[in-house]
């Protein structure tokens, strides 16, 4: 396998990497944004432990972690010039960040982010300038299509935990999630900036209580 190597397409425009097919081996688009892999992926056998006292349920799963980085820099694309005072930007040093995927059955997948960071050379300005990440949830350590599926999932009713489970995500993000979904479907924010419950369009005539499972 080369990620070096590169042969121009019928499109002149477009350059495509050539890639050695090898047994066993299966090379999908990844259809995330500016997303570049840099080496093959790494797995590591992890068990996990669910649930509480008598009820506890250790899962054996694989852990794929993927090494990348992003495709196109802005900030190198933009000739490293530092947004506060215009004076150049050199590399710092290497940021790593590692990010929840989407799973591949049973199996949890994460990507290993490389980035530059970079710093001003500006000493009076010094600003430290790290070039973002397309494919991160703007909150968690997850990509976005992860997220997208921790709220696909909370939608067909599934508790945290279940999610958590499936997903590989942390309970206690997926409960972030699940909150910040209820908020923007169920509440609003009042005059002084505080959460309540949005009026409903229209109020049911009638109430039914089953007890089952109370
Ligand atoms: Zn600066």
């Amino acid at each position: 396998m080369s990620y070096s190597t590169t042969k121009q397409s019928t499109d002149s425009t477009i350059t495509k990497p050539i890639i050695s097919y090898v047994p066993g081996m299966m090379y999908l688009q990844s259809t995330l944004a500016n997303f570049q892999q840099t080496g093959s992926e790494v797995i590591n056998d992890i068990s996990q432990t669910y649930g509480s006292g008598d009820k506890v349920e250790i899962i054996n799963r694989k852990k794929i972690s993927i090494p990348c980085t992003i495709a196109v820099d802005p900030v190198e694309f933009g000739g490293r010039i530092c947004p506060e005072c215009g004076a150049r930007l050199f590399h710092k040093d290497l940021s790593r960040v590692t990010l929840k995927d989407l799973p591949q059955g049973s199996n949890l997948t994460e990507l290993v982010v490389q980035r530059v960071k970079y710093r001003c050379s500006n000493p009076e300005c010094g600003k430290t300038i790290l070039p973002p990440i397309d494919f991160k949830s703007e909150r968690h350590r997850i990509t976005t299509r992860e997220e997208n599926y921790v709220m696909d999932l909370l939608s067909h009713g599934l508790n945290n935990i279940t999610v958590s489970e499936l997903s590989g995500v942390d309970k206690m993000i997926v409960k972030e999630i699940d909150k910040r979904v209820l908020l923007h479907e169920f509440a609003e924010k009042d005059e002084n900036g505080d959460w309540v419950l949005k009026k409903p369009d229209h109020f049911c005539k009638y109430l039914g209580i089953d007890e089952f499972l109370l």
